[in-house]
């Protein structure tokens, strides 16, 4: 027998695994087919009991108002607890704090609060609106200040692209948390080292909160490269060649994407994570069999 198997705690018995907590992220869907797709896939993922479910907020502000009806709507019908994603983008902060009176109102307790990206694109420089935060730090002072949140914020294993350095990052991120967030939720990676390098410098900097890894699965690796690459996420060279070649090939593709993220989900589990995140993309099928993985199932 290898023992060195036996110690992975992916292959512990259940009651000698610790109990693992998911979150699922999801976009407002833009079309009557993509809402169908989406009130699915919630469907199939809400009974896993996750620890909430939540909604991006579109670039500028473009969703507002989806985002709130939507995460309303998730926690009123299928009783999960929803996060509402926020950015400081194009708003004042009267403006914002409107937004986070609304969510108030409608019985939404979760915040993801982000500075969000220029609508100009990712790669342009951010322009706070002359009323407005100007960071995602400023963002969670004033959301503490209107009522008691549960904040996350983003985190980047790879460095956030316009940070110069590692301790101007890690800085940022510790002035979050210290402003009042709970947990920050990481950017997408594919290197498993990055992130777990990432936790180390923020345990360094004194950072004691969680940080929970965000799972990318990848349903199409061409769209997720494209992705990746605006968001300062790196495709390692190996990934790219396991995908190499499947663009006409679903069921194959299919099959490589589900091995990868498996693949990296116990990897995570033998280093001790035990709280995931998982970027949607309005999809459940290989979030369920992830959360599969994890021993995570329906109620
Ligand atoms: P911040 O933490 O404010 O940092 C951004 C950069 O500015 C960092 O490099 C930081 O070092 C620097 N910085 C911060 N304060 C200062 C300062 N005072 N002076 C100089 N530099 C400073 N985007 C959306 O539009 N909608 C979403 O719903 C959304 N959800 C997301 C969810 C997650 C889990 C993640 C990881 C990202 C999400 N994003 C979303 C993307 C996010 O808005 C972008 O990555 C954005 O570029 C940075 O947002 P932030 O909250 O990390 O910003």
């Amino acid at each position: 027998m290898n023992v060195i198997l036996d110690q992975r705690t992916s292959r512990a018995a259940p009651s000698e695994r610790p109990p693992f907590q998911v979150s699922f992220e999801f976009f407002p869907p833009k079309t009557d087919v993509m809402e169908e797709r989406f009130w699915a896939s919630i469907g199939k993922l809400a009974p896993l009991n996750p620890r909430f479910v939540s909604v991006t907020y579109g670039a500028g502000g473009t969703t507002r108002e989806r985002t709130l009806r939507l995460v309303s709507r998730i926690k009123s019908e299928s009783g999960v607890d929803a996060a509402a994603h926020l950015t400081c983008v194009g708003a004042t902060r009267s403006e914002v704090n409107a937004v986070v009176e609304g969510y108030r109102a409608a019985g939404v307790a979760r915040i993801v609060a982000l500075r969000g990206d220029p609508p100009a694109g990712v790669g342009q420089p951010f322009e706070a609106h002359p009323d407005g935060y100007a960071s995602a730090a400023e963002l969670v002072g004033g959301i503490r200040r209107l009522g008691d949140f549960d904040i996350s914020v983003a985190a980047y294993p790879e460095k956030h692209p316009q940070s110069p350095d590692w301790s101007t990052d890690i800085d940022n991120l510790k002035r979050k948390l210290d402003a009042g967030a709970t947990r920050a939720i990481t950017q997408m990676f594919f290197d498993n080292d990055d992130y777990l390098r990432f936790v180390e410098r923020a345990r360094a900097a004194g950072i004691t909160a969680p940080i929970v890894p965000g799972i990318q699965p990848i349903h199409s690796f061409r769209q997720i490269s494209g992705f990746a690459s605006r968001c300062g996420a790196s495709i390692p060279d190996w990934l790219a060649e396991r995908f190499e070649g499947l663009d006409d090939d679903p069921e194959t593709h299919a099959l490589v994407a589900s091995a990868v993220a498996a693949e990296q989900v116990l990897e995570l589990v033998d280093e001790g994570v035990t709280e995931f995140h998982f970027y949607t993309l309005n999809r459940s099928n290989l979030v369920l069999a992830l959360a599969r993985l994890l021993g995570v199932r329906p109620d």
